[in-house]
C-alpha cells in the first residue's frame, strides 16, 4: 500500500508541478466575492496629470461611487503617467498623480493597472517596482497578470509591445523596451501563456484587460496587429468583454462577428471632443467624447457595466446573464 501512495504521491507532484507549470509566467492573484455572492469594481484609464484637465473631479466621482457600489478593486487600463510614464521610483509624479489624487475613502483599495504607450516612454521597470506598492499599499503595476476572484477572472494584457509603430517609427519618442526584447519571443510566449490560462479557467466569466483598442471609434481606432494577433485567441476561449483605454473616451462596440463586449475606459483626464467614426452605428452602441470612468457589478448569473460622467451621471448600462446551471 505504502508503495502505491508513494506512487501517487510522485503522480501528484509531478502533476502538480506541471499544473503549475503550465500557468506559464502569468502571476496570480486572488480576489473573493462578497457574502452575498457578488463583487465591484471601478474601471479608469488614461489619467496621470497631477490633477489637470479634471483628473481630480472624476477621481472625487470614482471615490462617491466606489463607496455606494462598496468595489472590491479599482483596475486602471493603462497611461498611468504623463507624458512620459515616470523617470524612476522616486519620480514625485507617482504622489502628484495619484497618492495624492485618489484619496477618497472609496479609493482607498488594491488597484490593478496594466501599462500604456505612454508608460513605456518612461522608466517601466520603476511603475513595476515592489518599492511603489511600499509607498503605496493600492498600487500593483505588472506587464501582464491574472486576477481569479472565483466568479470572475480577469486576464491582464500587455498590449503596447504588439504595435509595430512604436518600433517602427518611434517619432522622436524614447520607448523602454527593456524585458521585451527580442520582441517576437515576448510575443509569442505572452499569447501563449494567455491562451492556455484562459483555457484552464473555470471562471463563469471572463474579462480581458489591455490598454491599446482592439475596436474603437475613437482617435487611435482598432489596433490591427492586436485584431489580428490576439482577438482570435480571446474570441476562442469565450472571453465576455475586452475593456481598455488609449483612446481617450468612454464607449462600447458590439459587433455581429464577435460575441464580446469591447469597453473602453479612458477618460480618467484629458479628452477629445467630436473625434469620433465608426462605419456601422447600429454597432457603435455608446460613446461619450468626455471625462468619465466605468464600474463593473458582477454575480454568477450577470454582469452590469455602467458608464459615469465627472459629475456622477449614468450615460450608459449594459448587462448580460448567464443561466445558474449550465450543462458543458
Ligand atoms: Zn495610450
Amino acid at each position: 500500500m505504502a508503495v502505491v501512495w508513494n506512487g501517487l504521491l510522485v503522480l501528484g507532484l509531478v502533476l502538480g508541478f506541471c499544473l503549475v507549470s503550465s500557468l506559464g509566467e502569468l502571476e496570480l492573484f486572488a480576489e473573493s466575492p462578497k457574502g452575498d455572492g457578488s463583487l465591484a469594481f471601478l474601471v479608469v484609464g488614461d489619467w496621470g496629470r497631477r490633477g489637470n484637465y479634471n483628473q481630480t473631479e472624476v477621481a472625487h466621482q470614482m471615490g462617491i461611487i466606489g463607496e455606494k457600489l462598496d468595489i472590491d478593486f479599482v483596475v486602471s487600463t493603462g497611461d498611468n503617467f504623463y507624458e512620459d510614464g515616470l523617470t524612476g521610483v522616486d519620480d514625485p509624479a507617482f504622489q502628484e498623480s495619484f497618492v495624492n489624487i485618489y484619496t477618497h475613502p472609496g479609493l482607498q483599495k488594491q488597484w490593478y493597472s496594466v501599462l500604456g504607450n505612454h508608460d513605456y516612454r518612461g522608466d517601466v521597470e520603476a511603475q513595476l517596482s515592489p518599492i511603489l506598492r511600499k509607498m503605496d499599499s493600492r498600487w500593483l503595476c505588472l506587464r501582464s497578470f491574472i486576477v481569479n476572484a472565483e466568479i470572475v477572472e480577469l486576464f491582464f494584457v500587455d498590449t503596447t509591445p504588439f504595435v509595430d509603430k512604436y518600433f517602427t517609427k518611434p517619432k522622436g519618442d524614447v520607448y523602454d523596451w527593456s524585458g521585451v526584447l527580442p520582441r517576437k519571443r515576448y510575443l509569442s510566449n505572452l499569447l501563449r501563456d494567455v491562451d492556455l490560462a484562459l483555457r484552464e479557467s473555470r471562471a463563469k466569466w471572463k474579462i480581458v484587460v489591455g490598454h491599446h483598442t482592439i475596436k474603437s471609434a475613437g482617435h487611435h481606432k482598432n489596433t490591427d496587429e492586436l485584431g489580428a494577433q490576439f482577438l482570435p485567441i480571446i474570441q476562442a476561449n469565450n472571453v465576455d468583454l475586452y475593456i481598455n483605454g488609449h483612446d481617450h473616451c468612454l464607449e462600447r462596440i458590439e459587433t455581429s462577428d464577435s460575441p464580446i463586449q469591447f469597453l473602453t475606459s479612458g477618460g480618467g483626464s484629458k479628452s477629445w471632443r467630436g473625434d469620433v467614426s465608426w462605419p456601422n452605428p447600429k454597432e457603435l452602441k455608446f460613446y461619450y467624447d468626455g471625462q468619465g470612468f466605468m464600474t463593473v457589478q458582477v454575480t454568477e448569473a450577470e454582469i452590469d457595466v455602467v458608464f459615469y460622467d465627472i459629475e456622477g451621471r449614468v450615460l450608459h448600462q449594459w448587462s448580460t446573464a448567464k443561466p445558474l446551471f449550465s450543462i458543458i
